[in-house]
């Protein structure tokens, strides 16, 4: 019978081979597997690419297009995937990294400056409930913001005083907000110190006067010590 088949011919090399030597291939009616074994397709697709080296790089052109765009139209299946794989999606990563760290380090350098570059930078002020409560500045606010957040939510926050008013007070993400009081334009300061400098002054601009009009602050750094007025 025919799917009692477990070793068949391979019409190159000839050799007698297990079915698992040849590629499932559904064309193939009698045993469902390519009539080719694997190493001859292999060979025989390497000496291809090697013979056409231009129609080998648009058809690899045409694959990665078509499968990126099948990947695009079917999310759940990357999900998937890496849930599946994540232990071997992220050992690959790493021993890409080892492999070529001169490449990983240009690459981090690439993805920092773009980072950076998107983010917007400047003064910003956390509210619980709408009541401000810390002065901050940051050169990635989007990034601080998620710090911020994610602090309170883990009960993590590095403010052990304002974590503490968030539990007291039993709010949740949602009452804190965070809203930018001054922003800066990094285009316009040289170096990233000479930016921080000044988002520094601002910062403690901005402190001295809410502190002055009144309103108590979280904050340590930028009060020297005696303006803390935090019960
Ligand atoms: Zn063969």
């Amino acid at each position: 019978m025919e799917t009692d088949i477990k070793e068949k011919r391979c019409n190159r090399c000839q050799d007698n081979k297990p079915l698992g030597e040849f590629y499932r291939n559904k064309a193939q009616k009698t045993d469902g597997h390519s009539a080719g074994c694997k190493l001859c397709l292999r060979q025989y697709q390497t000496q291809w690419r090697e013979d056409n080296p231009d129609k080998a790089k648009e058809h690899l052109k045409a694959w990665g297009k078509s499968s990126k765009e099948w990947l695009s139209k079917n999310p759940e299946y990357m999900k998937e995937y890496y849930n599946k794989n994540s232990d071997r999606v992220k050992e690959n990563v790493y021993q890409w990294r080892r492999d070529n760290p001169e490449r990983f380090k240009e690459y981090s350098k690439e993805y920092m400056k773009k980072r950076r570059n998107g983010a917007a930078a400047g003064v910003y002020g956390l509210f619980f409930d709408g009541v401000l409560k810390y002065i901050g500045s940051s050169i990635q606010l989007e990034e601080r913001a998620k710090q911020h957040l994610s602090g309170f939510a883990k009960s993590k926050h590095f403010n052990i005083a304002l974590q503490e008013e968030f539990d007291r007070s039993k709010l949740s993400r949602e009452d804190v907000t965070f809203r930018v009081l001054v922003e800066f334009n990094k285009d316009k300061y040289e170096s990233e110190e000479s930016l921080i400098d000044v988002l520094r002054k601002e910062e403690e601009q901005q402190i001295k006067e809410h502190l002055e009009s009144g309103i108590d602050l979280y904050n340590v750094r930028n009060t020297h010590g005696k303006d803390r007025l935090w019960k």
